[in-house]
């Protein structure tokens, strides 16, 4: 497993498991009754992530809990800080928590499993190899390519002409959407996507937020999808997610009861500035709280 803190996380994992106070049975009653859940379903249950580093301690992650259907499109919203990457990092298997554990379908997150594909501001395109190559590259590498299944993907991301281009040719939003088609690929039961269109200007966001409504809205697939921008939390969502600032926890969990399917039109509707003006208040003082631990004043 990659771990990003190679420090102490693997012993202090290992000693807080000795010490944990779990009550077995109400263990394996969540173990049986998340055995159950269809595929695609995220426990994070009881998740502590705690780094170290040359200050001493820090715990990104505290206690958290939350539970993601088969399905479902969850945004988690929170300042800047708040341990959102550390949660999603978690359930790729890209960091072991130090205390409590994830469990997709009913199985603890050991490491990472391309059924979990992953979604970065950057693009982690290979610049070396062409779009088409890059899209290959996850399949491939599993003796599993399905041409017919590549060509739609180009299709349905817009990127025909540009099979043999690399990445540095694209525009930023091209990017994504070939960042997209890698993705999915790979046939991801759960995509994690952290803050994927921030780096977009306004203009080319909206469009791919609606090209990840078109793909979600096709296919079964669960989404996770971290934001620090509250319309983009809602028009996307099925729940909202808002964290506390650091260390994070699950401050308040918003139904978003918005008709589906959605475009980027509905932003101007009575119920979205509802929603939207609720989502606001909840973070609102979570943004101050991490604005002043950045400046060293919490
Ligand atoms: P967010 O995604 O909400 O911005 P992160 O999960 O990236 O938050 O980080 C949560 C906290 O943990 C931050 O204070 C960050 O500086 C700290 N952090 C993240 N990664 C590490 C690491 N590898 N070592 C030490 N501290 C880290």
């Amino acid at each position: 497993m990659s771990e990003r803190d190679t420090t102490n996380a693997r012993t202090a994992t290992d000693e807080q498991h000795t010490d944990a106070t779990h009550d077995d049975t109400a263990d394996d009653e969540f173990r049986s009754w998340t055995e159950s859940s269809g595929t695609g379903t995220v426990n994070i249950q009881d998740l502590t992530k705690v780094y170290g580093t040359d200050g001493g301690e820090l715990t990104a992650v505290d206690s958290m809990d939350l539970h993601i259907e088969a399905e479902e499109f969850v945004t988690v919203l929170g300042p800047s800080g708040c341990g959102k990457s550390t949660v999603m990092e978690c359930i790729a298997g890209y960091l072991d928590p130090t205390e409590g554990e994830v469990l997709v379908n009913g199985d603890p997150v050991n490491e990472p499993d391309p059924s979990r594909g992953v979604v970065f501001q950057e693009n982690r395109l290979f610049p070396w190899k062409t779009i088409t190559e890059n899209v290959r590259f996850g399949p491939q590498m599993r003796d599993a390519v399905d041409q017919s299944r590549i060509d739609s993907l180009f299709d349905q991301m817009g990127l025909e002409g540009f099979e043999d281009s690399y990445p540095h040719e694209l525009s930023g939003g091209m990017q994504q959407r070939a960042e997209l088609a890698r993705l999915l690929a790979n046939d991801p039961d759960i995509m994690l996507m952290d803050e994927p269109f921030s780096g977009l200007d306004a203009m080319t966001k909206e469009l791919m937020q609606e090209k990840l409504l078109d793909v979600w809205e096709d296919d079964d697939r669960t989404v996770l999808f971290i934001t620090h921008d509250v319309e983009e939390a809602i028009l996307l969502a099925d729940r909202v997610v808002v964290m506390t600032a650091r260390p994070g926890q699950v401050k308040d969990v918003i139904d978003v009861d918005l008709d589906r399917p959605r475009d980027t039109d509905m932003v101007t509707t009575d119920r979205f500035n509802e929603l939207q003006r609720r989502a606001s208040e909840s973070i609102h003082d979570e943004a101050e709280r991490a604005m002043e631990q950045a400046e060293g004043r919490a």
